[in-house]
């Protein structure tokens, strides 16, 4: 696994449909191996692999639809979009971000030179708390970028009103909200950029991709050009692009994919719906609550343990020795990340370190057997209930 501070996925062939031994938190859904076969056959025959292929279009097509958003730009992977965004924005300085995520985010963030400005979260969703934001606008700030954590959708108003009123671009992580509207209006359609990644562990996956939607058009030459070395024609290079491309093979594991994620996200319910019913009796645990206007994903099941004594790292033990794997997702948080050190660690964020310290991500993808589910919640009330 490429991902240090991420998510292990398993393997289907591994984990049976039926309750198992072994239980992991997430798993890659595969389409039919002859279906994916079927899709990538004619790429012998053109031999056209990557660079705006035939699959690539059409996975542009279907997406840019799927997600209801009005322009789209795929790439190899969710992390390199993030990097791709900032540069063609033009941000500088400053830009005020979350550290209750994954490395990606502030990595795209210094990776560009830029200082991320940490701001705290809200305590019910873990989203960017838009009320703490205002003070740590300064004249270095060009930008904000939140996060959409688990599937949960940021305050984008209150974010929306802030950005216009300081004049600052908005680039929304939006890795972990794959298909998700508020009000009906896809949630990529929000912010000036919004991030989305096809990595293999996610709600859609195209085995590592990602994609960039935006409302204004005329960024759509910009992105393509800058994942492909700033080339503008055979013998015209504009600017100093890199790489960032989707391949062929790539495209027709999403085109084989977003045939089946409704169904994916509605098994995803099924199982999200078992948990709550069976824990929501369950003392010292908050579980995640619906917003309001949005049909979320499901992509994950984040418990956060309440009270004074912190239990996760108990619970996070015993579900290993009954050979369940959890995660604890998000933590550390970025500040304490050891390359960080205190370079950018100032601004203190204690509501988001109070949920990194007791936040449990359990077990969650489209085939989580239900008899899995109860073993886990009966696991979890056991210990809840007697120590
Ligand atoms: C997965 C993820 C990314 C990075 O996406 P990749 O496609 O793996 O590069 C960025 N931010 C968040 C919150 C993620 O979960």
């Amino acid at each position: 696994m490429a991902h240090t501070v991420g998510i292990p996925s398993g393997t289907r062939s591994s984990l049976p449909k039926k309750s198992s031994e072994k239980i992991a938190v997430v798993q890659s859904a595969l389409p039919d191996f002859d279906e994916y076969v079927e899709e990538i056959r004619g790429l012998w025959e053109t031999k056209w692999l990557t660079n705006n292929g035939e699959k690539h279009q059409q996975l542009e097509e279907g997406l840019r639809s799927y997600m209801n958003v009005n322009n789209i730009a795929l790439f190899t992977n969710g992390h390199l979009a993030l990097e791709a965004a900032i540069e063609v924005l033009g941000l500088t300085g400053e830009v005020i971000t979350t550290p209750f995520t994954f490395a990606s985010t502030s990595h795209a963030l210094v990776r560009k030179g830029l200082t991320p400005v940490y701001g705290d979260i809200r305590p019910d969703d873990y989203t960017l708390d838009a009320t703490k934001l205002e003070k740590l606008i300064t004249s270095k700030t060009s930008a904000i970028m939140p996060v959409h954590v688990y599937g949960n959708v940021c305050d984008v108003e209150a974010i929306e009103v802030i950005a216009k009123k300081h004049g600052l671009k908005v680039i929304y992580d939006a890795a972990h909200t794959f298909g998700v509207t508020v009000n009906g209006r896809g949630i990529g359609t929000f912010g000036d950029v919004s991030m989305f990644s096809f990595h293999a562990t996610k709600v859609f996956h195209t085995i590592e991709g990602g994609a960039l939607t935006f409302n204004d058009p005329e960024l759509k030459e910009r992105f393509e050009r800058i994942k492909n070395f700033g080339i503008t024609g055979p013998e015209t290079v504009h600017e100093p692009g890199g790489n960032a491309k989707m391949n062929e093979f790539q495209a027709a594991m999403g085109l084989c994919n977003l045939r089946y994620v409704d169904e994916t996200i509605a098994k995803r319910k099924v199982v999200r719906d078992a948990y709550d019913e069976c824990l929501k009796e369950v003392p010292g645990i908050r579980l995640l609550k619906s917003q309001s206007g949005v049909e979320t994903n499901h992509a994950y099941y984040p418990i956060v343990f309440t009270g004074d004594q912190n239990r996760r790292d108990e619970l996070f033990q015993v579900f290993a020795d009954a050979g369940i794997f959890t995660r604890k997702y998000f933590y550390p948080l970025v500040t304490d990340y050891e390359w960080i050190g205190n370079r950018y660690a100032s601004q203190r964020t204690p509501v988001a370190r109070s949920i990194a310290e007791r936040v449990l991500t359990l077990p969650l993808y489209p085939d989580l057997a239900l008899d899995d589910v109860k073993r886990i919640c009966d696991i979890l009330a056991e210990r809840m209930m007697t120590t």
